[in-house]
């Protein structure tokens, strides 16, 4: 289950899609399909409208989640076209039913779709206010019997003990368990997320999206970023 922050689909520009960098990932992500792994997508929304901080500035929050998970669906449709170019199959399931668009979200489908080699991508995070979509990638995972998820992050190759981009003496870890990631209150992934992995001991790989080769690597099983795990 590879995880993708609607940001890094921004590029430079920090909104919308940037149709290089879709470009990009869904390359790297059609290679590692035709390498015979099976590959779920979800999708987050944050270069549209995250919930939270439409709350902050006055909307209600539950409202304001939804105009957020609308946004990662676009994001699929857009990661579903430039995957399909490169000559992939895909799906795209919704949690949020949009019959003109995509299916809806239906598990066992989705298990279907994988073994005939299809990418299924999830979009509309969890159809509820109040979640993430790294906790959708956490559930999801779990659902469709995934062996791990892989969080792709823009500029940051694992876990560190402090914000690099702040604090360039802080040192990334390799392995860190699940409490240890929480009882350091971590920010690179949500805490519903990582104690959903932990009690169902999934384990969580942080690691450099766009790095050349990388998504490859992290579906290979090979050592790479930071592993979050028991
Ligand atoms: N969201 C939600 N429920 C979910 C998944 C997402 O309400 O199950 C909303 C929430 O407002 C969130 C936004 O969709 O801020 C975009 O998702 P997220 O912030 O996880 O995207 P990312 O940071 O990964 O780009």
């Amino acid at each position: 289950m590879l995880k993708l922050s609607g940001e890094v689909l921004a590029g430079e520009k920090g909104i919308g899609v940037d149709p290089l960098v879709v470009r990009l990932i869904a390359r790297q992500i059609a290679e590692a399909a035709r390498s015979g792994v099976q590959i779920a997508v979800v999708v987050g929304g944050g270069n549209y409208f995250r919930g939270k901080e439409l709350s902050l500035a006055g909307m209600d929050r539950s409202r304001a989640d939804y105009m957020g998970m609308l946004g990662t669906i676009m994001n699929c449709l857009a990661l579903q076209d430039f995957i399909e170019k490169q000559g992939v199959e895909t799906r795209v399931q919704t949690a949020i039913t949009m019959g003109q668009v995509a299916e809806p979200y239906i598990p066992r489908r989705a298990v279907r779709h994988m073994e005939k080699g299809r990418i299924v991508i999830f979009g509309g995070g969890l159809g509820a206010p109040f979640f993430s979509t790294d906790t959708t990638a956490a559930q999801r995972a779990l659902e469709v019997g995934a062996q791990a998820v892989l969080m792709g992050k823009q500029g940051v190759d694992g876990v560190y003990d402090a914000d690099p981009k702040f604090h360039p003496e802080a040192v990334r870890f390799d392995h860190l368990t699940y409490s240890e990631f929480l009882t350091r209150g971590l920010k690179v992934a949500d805490a519903t997320a990582i104690a959903l992995c932990r009690d169902n001991s999934l384990p969580i790989v942080v690691f450099d999206l766009l790095a050349e080769g990388n998504i490859g690597r992290a579906v290979r099983g090979e050592k790479i970023g930071t592993l979050i795990g028991g």
